[in-house]
């Protein structure tokens, strides 16, 4: 199958070639063509599928014909962070540089009155979040009655973060007739519904099954005590031994985990920056721009702000925090082993997850090995890598300076996106402890590992059983204290 069979305009065609992609997709085989003959479509398909450009191509050639009038966009394409309405606007720049065409982003975080002007000029592909897109709407600067269509993407994400009220609203205010494709990674009850009010006879496209993991990730946990300066510690060390460490992501659940730790990392030395949504787009824009050009090879994120984002081949990924959600487990290791790469995803594991991981094993459907090595960790520490509580609530109070707690949409606006509610509960935890490195090197410690802890060899992870007949064991791109072989206790 080429792009050419697919129904495209000889403009999209002569931008695909010039990308070098000679082979669409399935996601890209099986919607293009619904796209242009004007059905609905629910994909359902996860990011890495190329199922951005299943939906921008065929805009594109429907885009071609007829004009945008002022206020009112042509089509909407609904994402659920800024980064990745960005990421969709860089495709239509991409693919549409042939085309006179008004691509406007509307996301927190920019002013009001730039999106406002973008607005006025009349605008073909209207890109937004929720919130911001609602605030434009109330304020009557915007018009959806004429959208003839409306894409919703990373639905399920939508889902986590509370927006369905907002979409559910968005899809009264534009056209009943408008062509709606829906994309989302996953099926969860709350999902089918809204598909069965807001699409109509939609052709049902599912390209992989939802929640599988790469088999080219190699899936470890690491047992750890429940305090943060514990997993802190087990994670330096993570990262000083790993082995064919390019680059990597580093998962907390919560925005104020991911900057308590990116302080602490760096203050220990890493390079590694921070994305997480309480911060301002500059910020975002410049951490996520320097990973990708490997010039920080570390980034502590939290779920929303790295759910779907394209960074090739990254090598590891951590989980400092174990995610409350399977679909979140599935969604962050995803970010590695990539296009057929190997990776490692490697989760820190504290009695409190116990949980989370039994749920985790059972959507992945096999078992997360342990690490083999000694974890025990040496609490004789100095307090220097936790953030001052402090000079945190002071961050807090001036917001309020500022006028006090602004209502829900204003927040959100500034923002650009809501976390989703497990990154907001407000966290018990308890002041740090001081920390230091361990005392006897790196990862190493003169006490015997514990007899617990299986060999890597017996916890190699269950693969399919074609797989393990044909490729050797590779554990080159392990850490090598993951290697050592265990001592059992006297
Ligand atoms: P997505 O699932 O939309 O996030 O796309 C994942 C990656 O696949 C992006 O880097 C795209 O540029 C890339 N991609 C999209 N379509 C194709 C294709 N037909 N062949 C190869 N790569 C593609």
């Amino acid at each position: 199958m080429s792009f050419s069979n697919l129904g495209l305009s000889d403009k999209v065609l002569a931008a695909v070639a010039a990308t070098g992609y000679t082979t669409p997709t399935p996601i890209q085989e099986q919607a293009i063509p619904h796209v242009l003959a004007r059905r609905d479509v629910l994909g359902i398909a996860q990011t890495g599928t190329g199922k951005t450009a299943a939906f921008v191509l065929p805009m594109l050639t429907l885009l071609e014909k007829g004009r945008a009038r002022a206020r009112m966009p042509r089509t909407l394409i609904l994402e659920p962070t800024r980064e990745l309405a960005a990421q969709v606007k860089e495709q239509f720049d991409k693919y549409g540089a042939g085309q006179k065409l008004n691509v406007a982003l509307l996301i927190g975080g920019v002013s009001f009155g730039d999106q406002d002007s973008k607005l006025m000029r009349g605008v073909d592909v209207l890109i937004a979040t929720p919130g911001r897109l609602l605030d434009h709407t109330e304020r009557g600067g915007l018009l959806l009655t004429g959208v003839e269509l409306l894409v919703i993407d990373e639905a399920d994400r939508m889902l986590d973060m509370g927006f369905i009220p907002d979409i559910e609203r968005i899809c009264k205010l534009v056209p009943f007739t408008r062509q709606t494709l829906f994309f989302t990674a996953t099926m969860p009850p709350e999902i089918s519904r809204i598909t069965e009010a807001f699409l109509h006879n939609p052709a049902r496209i599912e390209v992989s099954k939802p929640a599988t993991t790469a088999v080219t990730v190699t899936q470890l946990q690491v047992p750890a005590g429940r305090e943060a300066h514990d997993k802190r510690e087990i994670l330096r060390r993570l990262l000083r031994d790993a082995k064919d460490l390019n680059n990597a992501i580093i998962f907390c659940n919560r925005k104020r985990e991911v900057a308590v730790l990116h302080k602490s990392l760096q203050k220990h030395g890493f390079s590694v920056g921070a994305l997480h949504g309480d911060m301002d787009q500059s910020a975002r824009t410049a951490a996520l721009d320097q990973f990708r050009k490997g010039e920080i090879p570390l980034l502590v994120a939290s779920d929303v702000a790295a759910r779907g984002l394209d960074i090739p081949a990254v090598s590891h990924v951590f989980n400092f925090d174990v995610p409350h959600h399977p679909d979140d487990y599935v969604h962050r290791i995803g970010r590695t082993g990539r296009a057929g790469r190997t990776g490692t995803a490697i989760s820190i594991v504290t009695s409190l997850d116990s949980k989370s991981m039994t749920a985790i094993e059972k959507l992945i459907g096999q078992p997360i090995p342990r690490a083999e090595g000694d974890f025990t960790v040496h609490n004789e520490a100095s307090d220097e890598d936790a953030a001052p509580r402090r000079s945190r609530s002071r961050e807090g109070s001036r917001d309020g300076a500022r006028g006090g707690r602004k209502p829900r949409r204003e927040r959100e606006a500034r923002h650009g996106e809501r976390e989703p509610r497990h990154d907001q509960e407000p966290r018990q935890e308890r002041a740090a402890k001081p920390e230091r490195e361990p005392r006897h090197g790196r990862g190493s410690s003169p006490q015997a590992a514990p007899s617990h802890v299986p060999s890597i060899g017996r916890a190699e992870p269950r693969r399919p059983q074609r797989e393990v007949d044909h490729e050797p064991a590779d554990h080159s791109h392990l850490p090598a204290f993951l290697l050592r072989p265990v001592r059992a206790r006297a």
